[in-house]
């Protein structure tokens, strides 16, 4: 049974649950925001909130964003401004 489920991973954002391939895997090193490198946690956001971060800066949306980001670092940093420049990176 277990074998006929698709291996569905949680956006951090949105709480939507996703294919592992149509999200991006990141992970907090030394309090720093980093593409995901085969060790150690990781966290995935999808397309969709990839869109937003990129697209979107209100306040209300940044916060939130910046919430999700603490509480998967564990600390509070410019994770925003980190996850914005891997995104942007990434194309
Ligand atoms: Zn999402």
């Amino acid at each position: 049974l277990a074998n006929l489920k698709k291996c569905l991973r949680t956006c951090i954002f949105c709480r939507k649950k996703h294919e592992q391939k149509e999200l991006i895997r990141l992970k907090c090193e030394d309090k720093k925001l980093v593409p995901y490198n085969n060790d150690g946690r990781s966290f995935y956001i999808c397309y969709e909130c990839k869109e937003i971060i990129e697209s979107n800066t209100s306040q209300k949306v940044y916060r939130r964003i910046e919430r999700s980001l603490m509480k998967e670092c564990k600390n509070n940093d410019k994770y925003v401004v980190q996850l914005k420049e891997i995104l942007t990176d990434g194309r």
